[in-house]
């Protein structure tokens, strides 16, 4: 069984060049930002770093780098976290993306060339991880612990695949402003819906995820601001 990448610096690191972190340092910063060790962190760590070197490229991505890449989760649980860490990709800008499909799986894709290779977590492998550490019976301890000795073969199932990313669903996409009929808001991405004839937002058009129930008065109390000109606070 290959031992998996354990040092950060290669031979280049006597003279001082940066190198890719080792598996251990990436799970480390995975945890430390998801709050815990779970068997997530390392199935998320594992499945990033196979992902970008399936597209050419080490983890985390690099400032060039990370305007190439496009990873889509399928499910937003513990490994999730370990995707967006270990690769770099951000919800907020849009380099990662959520597709609810409830299934321990991401894609990655590179933007340039379209090349993309979906990885899922194969449903055998906490069984195979009963069977490679049998003596510890706790199976959160014991998936964490085999899932970092497991080879990849055993943990993913990797593809290539096409994934049809529309303009406004790419990072830097900037066009498709409309203003919504109704309240007037804003709406970006093409996000817009055709009702009767009049382009609204989603929560005008009656497809809002929450019910209004009435506005909040005197927010400005819970959220002060010390604007220039303005009493310092007494006592
Ligand atoms: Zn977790
Ligand atoms: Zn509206």
């Amino acid at each position: 069984m290959k031992p998996l990448r354990k040092s950060g610096l290669c031979s280049a690191g006597k003279y001082g060049v940066k190198m890719a972190p080792s598996f251990e340092q990436l799970l480390a910063a995975s945890v430390s930002a998801h709050g815990h060790l779970c068997p997530g962190q390392v199935l998320g760590v594992r499945m990033s770093m196979l992902g970008l070197a399936l597209l050419g490229y080490e983890a985390p991505l690099d400032e060039t780098n990370i305007k190439k890449v496009v990873v889509v989760v399928e499910i937003d649980r513990c490994a999730t976290d370990a995707v967006s860490v270990t690769t770099g990709v951000k919800l907020g800008r849009r380099s990662l993306q959520f597709r609810d499909y409830g299934l321990m799986a991401a894609t990655f894709v590179n933007l340039p060339d379209g090349r993309a290779f979906r990885v899922a977590a194969r449903e055998d492998c906490r069984d195979k991880a009963a069977e490679m550490l049998p003596q510890i019976k706790d199976p959160h301890q014991r998936e964490i612990q085999a899932y970092q000795l497991m080879p990849a073969s055993d943990l993913f199932i990797a593809e290539a695949v096409t994934v049809d990313l529309k303009p406004e669903d790419l990072p830097g996409y900037h066009a498709g402003k409309v203003v919504c009929e109704k309240c007037g808001t804003m709406i970006r991405h093409r996000r817009e819906v055709k009702k009767n004839r009049r382009t609204l937002c989603r929560v005008c058009a009656g497809r809002a995820y929450f019910k209004h129930i009435k506005p909040v008065v005197g927010i400005d109390a819970l959220n002060p601001v010390e604007s220039p000109g303005s009493k310092p606070p007494e006592g």
